[in-house]
């Protein structure tokens, strides 16, 4: 693996309490000017940001382990990214490829066709978001199959648009008072291997699932499956082994799209370029953002040719979808990711945090799974001797680390998930600093709580 060069110091020092000064007087203006309904997980603001670290505006530097929400895989700052939308700015801002078109948008597509799994031939159109980049993968299956229905399941986080909200599992808040939703929408059980019942193999709950489809919906108006390989804002949910071949085998027998939503998993974040990658899954359609333009807002559908190719012209697209900076950024930090083996990276974080947080789990007693892959990782917190959630234990171990100078993000439809998303370029000893802060906090809050 090639050595990364940081620009900022890579160390965790705090000059002030958390939030120092000059971000409560930010909270204070933001009150005024930015709607409630827009909420912020850390209550520090941003002066700086680069490799593993993110420096606010009172000079503290902080351990960053949630990348935006798995967002600057290559750093928030790579020097690559930086440079190429300096060069392409310099150039052209926007002229929309729907009208006038530019190379950078070819390209990337060129590199998707390549990176994604599966040798077929493949197309793809380039939006903003990751709601967007799945509303769009819904309309080609809608199109290409003539049937309506489509599937999502429990725990899924789809994004925050009507038809995305309706594909999203959890009502408070992404859902609650926002409806009416969009129609032919199904809602089947998720493999959960650490709320399953003892045994379930990942085929018998496809097969659970397979039934409802066959039974509910009949499988001649499914139009597709949607499912992220492992689920993010619904708790790093992994599903057993099998289950996501068997829905894909499926799926391909009955003409149902199989879309892939890697929005969040997607860009060597588990590992490989993909999380279908793992169970060797080959998808009709991936959807892709998060990590895919180090920071800059590019989202991508890749998918059979077929069926992309079955939409009429003018149908797809949108006025900013594949801007060129944000192509020029993609295609720097793809570079990135080949440059310094991002997937060998992700699995060596997984290989240094997957056994601090199981020898935690043993010593604790509060943590009832500890799952993900690669630099997806995550714990579950449960109240001891059972499988019952404990969501404030979490609130307060996210607010105990930060305190400490480290980010960390919680998830999980019962709001008791610790999720672990470094940047892939974090130093060893940097996240070796930030386990040590959270094995610390969690501790401490365990025997404060007398939860031992
Ligand atoms: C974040 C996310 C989305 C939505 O992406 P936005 O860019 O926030 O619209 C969709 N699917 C998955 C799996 C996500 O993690």
């Amino acid at each position: 693996m090639k050595d990364i060069h940081y620009r900022l110091p890579q160390h965790r020092a705090l000059v002030t309490e958390l939030p120092g000064p000059a971000s409560t007087a930010l909270t204070a203006r933001r009150r005024a000017a930015v709607a409630a309904g827009v909420g912020s997980s850390v209550p520090v603001y941003t002066a700086d940001a680069d490799g593993g670290v993110i420096v606010d505006v009172d000079g503290n530097s902080l351990v960053d382990l949630g990348s935006g929400i798995a967002v600057t895989s290559v750093g928030a700052s790579d020097p690559a990214v930086v440079e190429a939308v300096r060069e392409q700015v310099g150039h052209f801002t926007h002229t929309c490829f729907m009208v006038t078109p530019y190379e950078g948008y070819v390209r990337v597509a060129e590199e998707l066709a390549a990176l994604t799994p599966g040798d077929h031939e493949k197309r793809t159109v380039l939006f903003n978001s990751g709601a967007e980049a799945v509303e769009n993968a819904v309309k080609v299956a809608r199109l290409a199959t003539g049937r309506d229905a489509i599937v999502a399941f429990d725990h899924a986080y789809h994004g925050r648009t009507n038809l995305t909200m309706a594909l999203t599992a959890k009502s408070m808040p992404y859902k609650a008072h926002f409806g009416p939703f969009a129609p032919e929408v199904y809602r089947l059980p998720m493999s959960y291997p650490y709320r399953d019942a003892d045994g379930l193999s990942g085929e018998q709950a496809a097969q659970r699932a397979i039934d409802q489809m066959e039974k509910q919906i009949g499988a001649d108006s499914l139009a597709a499956i949607i499912i992220e390989p492992i689920q993010g804002e619904g708790g790093f949910i992994v599903p057993a082994d099998g289950f996501l071949p068997t829905l894909a085998t499926w799926a391909r027998e009955h003409g149902v799209v199989f879309i892939a939503d890697e929005v969040q998993t997607g860009f060597c974040r588990t590992g490989s370029w993909f999380a279908s990658d793992h169970e060797g899954i080959v998808p009709d359609i991936i959807t892709m953002a998060k990590g895919m333009a180090g920071g800059m807002p590019l989202s991508a559908i890749t998918g059979r040719a077929d069926l992309l190719d079955k939409v009429h012209p003018g149908g797809l697209g949108g006025t900013y979808g594949g801007n060129p900076v944000a192509c020029a950024a993609a295609l720097a930090a793809i570079d990135t990711m080949r440059e310094y083996d991002l997937p060998a990276r992700a699995r060596r974080i997984e290989g240094l945090v997957l056994p601090r947080l199981r020898a935690l789990a043993d010593e604790v007693g509060v943590i009832g799974d500890i799952r993900g892959r690669g630099a997806m990782l995550a714990m579950e917190f449960v109240q001891p001797g059972t499988d019952k959630p404990d969501p404030e234990l979490t609130k307060a171990i996210a607010a105990g680390a930060l305190t400490q100078g480290v980010i960390v993000l919680t998830c999980g439809t019962y709001g008791n998930v610790i999720r672990l998303l470094p940047p892939l370029v974090i130093g060893d000893e940097l996240l070796d600093d930030a386990l040590t802060v959270i094995e610390e906090t969690v501790r401490s809050l365990v025997r404060e709580k007398s939860l031992v």
